[in-house]
């Protein structure tokens, strides 16, 4: 028997219908790409929605055609989250800081016939117009005044295009399991693959988020997304914090500590997320600042994914902002949020240390997220904190396949995605992450985990950012090599870091060697660029 409740889709029209209805006052604010703070709201946004979804059904738009963007952090930026998806088009974000090959990759994979463009991009697109055929009419997403100078005929300017059009849009009422966005994986090997989220599990995705366990979004918060709209919808921010009517703080193009900052100072923020790096050039920046009560800033936490949160920097944030840092885990193709680390009650009364040792675990997974760790025959492993294998998850929020590529299986027998990282789970439930299982480093049959490693490097005062890769070794298989990118100013020894690590790490895990570099190479998702550095040392021998 089938219950008798209403059977009313989950849609990201209902997500921006429920904000402009019950905190159409709460601000947008953004770090304009054209300069200054723009200030707008979700009532004023949902109009504009409308006008775009006017403007693009005059173009010829129809369902289930996707729209990319190349686009910051901003209040147009989310005018398209909502406006597209919610005509039953598909948002398709593409990260600029991909290699041009991979962005005319995802652009003909999409087959998009109009790219939303901030103007800082324009001169990327300018060059690969010959690669992308598909592509009919380019975006400004800008005002007329702002209009730049191209070689490209195929423009049009975002303000012009929106101006005339109507405030009301008659929303399609779409099946809930219609596409809605598509988002590709940084692709360290072989192409970019899309994950193509449902209206459904966007909107479950977004009432996850905003529980107090996950993200605890809520019309009380100002959340500063830093992580890009560009890379997996911004952690699922823009669509959590309309949601709930939190107050968004978009930073637009400005990537600096200087921004971060004064924007958490300005606009009062209470969450802010982003990825470790991000972090750091916050906490340089402040460094700089003389006579400032940072523990007095409203800001409540960090949340960091992406990367290893290093407990080196959990503490300085904590420390500087009086605030607590939520380490958080997720990928692509889980929309992204897998687990969040929030301490349970029962924790309260444990040392510092004893909850720093709980604060670098990536979490526990929400409801809706089941996970196992599995060994290389497909079997079980136990959740005894210890034992460690590869991470497979499921849920309403998880891929099942990829973008146009239905002959790649990607599920197990039971359903579940083999996340590719290689993990404990305690009996708590909280995930840790071991490593991705290509940079584990295999060493005489044992597995030595890179991100062990680098987390107690990070902790000495003069490293600023440390990788370890594993080179091949005659007797042992694999053997770890330290990479240190040392703080301005610092010359660490390879001594003083070897006697760092002493005791800190069983003496097998001791790295074979300590090379220090001016600068580490980062991925278009700001994470460590292993596969550049197993270039760059290639032809590494230890002495
Ligand atoms: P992407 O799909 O580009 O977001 O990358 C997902 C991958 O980033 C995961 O499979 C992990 O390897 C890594 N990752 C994400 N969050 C964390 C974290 N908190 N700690 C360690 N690795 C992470």
């Amino acid at each position: 028997m089938l219950g008798l409740m209403q059977d009313r889709p989950l849609l990201i029209t209902t997500i921006m219908e429920y904000a402009a209805t019950y905190h159409p006052d709460h601000e947008i604010v953004t770090r304009a790409v054209e300069g200054g703070i723009h200030r707008t709201n979700y009532g004023e946004i949902a109009q504009r929605a409308a006008r775009l979804a006017h403007a693009l059904t005059r173009l010829g738009i129809h369902q289930g055609e996707c729209i990319s963007t190349l686009a910051w952090n901003s209040y147009r930026h989310l005018e398209l989250y909502l406006a597209v998806p919610g005509m039953g088009a598909i948002l398709n974000t593409v990260n600029p800081r991909l290699f041009p090959e991979q962005i005319s990759y995802i652009l003909n994979n999409s087959a998009a016939r109009i790219l939303f463009l901030d103007l800082t991009f324009l001169p990327q697109i300018e060059k690969l117009a010959d690669k992308i055929p598909a592509v009919e009419k380019i975006v400004i997403m800008t005002d007329r005044a702002h209009m730049p100078a191209t070689s490209l005929d195929n423009i049009l300017c975002y303000e012009e295009l929106v101006a005339a059009e109507d405030t009301r849009f008659d929303w399609p009422e779409l099946d809930e399991n219609t596409a809605a966005g598509l988002c590709y994986t940084s692709g360290t090997t072989g192409d970019p693959k899309g994950a193509l989220y449902s209206h459904r599990s966007t909107v479950l995705h977004s009432l996850s988020a905003c529980t107090r366990d996950s993200l605890g979004l809520s019309s009380a918060e100002v959340v500063l997304p830093i992580v890009p709209m560009f890379h997996v919808n911004a952690w699922g921010t823009p669509y959590a914090a309309t949601l709930s009517g939190a107050r968004l703080v978009l930073p637009g193009a400005e990537m600096t500590g200087e921004n971060f900052y004064n924007l958490m100072r300005d606009e009062g923020c209470t969450i802010a997320l982003g990825v470790p790096t991000i972090w750091l050039a916050l906490l340089q920046y402040v460094a700089t600042l003389k006579d400032q009560d940072l523990t007095s800033l409203p800001i409540k936490n960090f949340i960091i994914g992406g990367s290893a949160a290093a407990p080196s920097l959990i503490d300085s944030l904590e420390k500087t902002f009086d605030a607590t840092v939520i380490h958080a885990w997720g990928m692509t193709e889980t929309s992204p949020l897998g687990s969040v680390n929030r301490p349970l009650a029962k924790y309260a009364h444990l040392s510092d240390q004893q909850k720093m040792a709980i604060k670098v675990k990536q979490g526990r997974p929400p409801f809706g997220i089941e996970m196992k760790i599995v060994d290389d025959d497909g079997h079980d492993l136990p959740h005894d904190g210890v034992a460690f294998g590869r991470l497979m998850v499921r849920g309403p929020w998880v891929a099942k396949g990829y973008f146009k590529q239905p002959e790649l299986n990607i599920l197990d027998d039971d359903g579940y995605f083999d996340t590719g990282d290689v993990s404990t789970l305690d009996p708590d439930g909280y995930m840790t992450i071991v490593d991705r299982s290509k940079d584990v480093i295999k060493s005489g049959g044992e597995w030595i985990s890179s991100i062990d490693l680098e987390n107690i490097a990070l902790g000495h005062p003069q490293v600023a950012e440390a990788a370890v890769i594993g080179i091949a070794h005659p007797k042992w298989q694999e053997r770890p090599l330290l990479i240190i990118v040392p703080n301005a100013g610092e010359t660490p020894t390879k001594q003083d870091i070897l006697d760092y690590l002493q005791g800190k790490i069983a003496k097998w895990w001791t790295p074979d060697d300590v090379v220090f570099i001016e600068e580490m190479p980062h991925t278009a998702t700001g994470k460590t660029q292993k596969r550049a550095l197993r270039t760059l040392f290639s032809d590494f021998t230890f002495g």
